[in-house]
């Protein structure tokens, strides 16, 4: 018997809710995935707060989950860091950048300046907890090699400082941008496919919804191909202010979170349109809904 498309239409809208509904629990039931999960975080200077512990204290109110560190002066920190966040629940996320040089530079000493750079924030990352170490292979302007060039100096000494970064306990978090910040890394899979060749545990790769917005073509579609590597995400919305505060939808990047069973930090790195201690809660309530809204469908979960 043929069914029409008006007859296919039908089912699928009564059967719609079902379908959609929990496909990750499911699988993660039947033990083949971990479900995603949406842990809030932010860049310090994003919470208002005259001090750390302030700062701390209003992201527990807000019920969030995580705080992200710039890596300028990071090892000083440490310990500040630490009598800070104890007690409160609150996780380091990441950190961000801090390091001098270029990985890819085409002058050696650069390359160096960057390795020699990376070790001590890679080391006091795995102190406070951190999932990693943001890296960006090169901004506009830093390099001249050509990517063919690139690639092969990028994996080799990513091979290194992957294997030292396990040795602290910590990771490389490559993060692709946009067309106006860089040429080399602009796309997930890209990075995933570096992350392939590099094959350690101590080089992972991150999201930043609004490079995303700008590089990728579909936000799950570049979470599925980023799928094991990806280790931080950044939030911002198209105009790179707070989510929830221009048209941007997260629903399509959350779903492909859930499915590649996401288990680190989601953390702002935007600027605020009006007073941040009302606009930051309400973006935070925008994201909770926008998780709750990607809902995942049974037959995606099972790719
Ligand atoms: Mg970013």
């Amino acid at each position: 018997m043929s069914v029409t498309r008006r007859q296919f239409l039908a089912a699928a809208s009564a059967s719609g809710a079902s379908l959609l509904a929990g496909g990750a629990a499911i699988t993660a039931a039947r033990g083949e995935r971990t479900e995603g999960m949406l842990k809030l975080a932010s860049q310090e200077g994003r919470i208002p707060g005259d001090s750390l512990k302030e700062k701390i204290d209003r992201m527990v109110e807000w019920q969030m989950q995580g705080i992200e560190f710039g890596g300028g002066g990071l090892p000083d920190r440490v310990d500040e860091i630490e009598k800070a966040l104890e007690g409160s629940g609150i996780e380091v996320a990441a950190i961000c950048a801090g390091f001098q040089g270029c990985i890819i530079s085409d002058q050696e000493s650069e390359r160096q300046k960057c390795i020699d750079t990376m070790k001590p924030l890679l080391e006091a990352a795995g102190v406070i907890g951190a999932t990693g170490v943001i890296l960006v292979p090169a901004f506009h302007g830093q390099t001249k090699l050509s990517n063919a060039e690139a690639r092969p100096i990028l994996v080799d000494l990513l091979k290194q400082l992957g294997e030292y970064a396990v040795s602290v306990r910590s990771r490389v978090l490559l993060e692709p941008l946009n067309r106006g910040e860089c040429f080399f890394l602009r796309q997930l899979a890209d990075g995933a496919a570096i992350c392939r060749d590099v094959d350690s545990p101590g080089v992972a790769l991150m999201g930043d919804f609004y490079h995303m917005n700008i590089e990728e073509t579909s936000d799950l579609g570049a979470f599925l191909s980023g799928g094991q590597y990806v280790h931080h995400v950044h939030l911002a919305s198209r105009r790179r202010v707070l989510p929830g505060q221009d048209e941007r939808s997260f629903v399509s990047g959350f779903r492909g979170l859930k499915l590649i069973g996401y288990q680190d930090h989601c953390s702002f790195e935007c600027g605020c349109d009006g007073d941040p201690m009302v606009e930051i809660p309400k973006s935070l309530d925008f994201l909770r809904r926008q998780w709750d809204e990607a809902t995942v469908p049974v037959g995606v979960a099972d790719v």
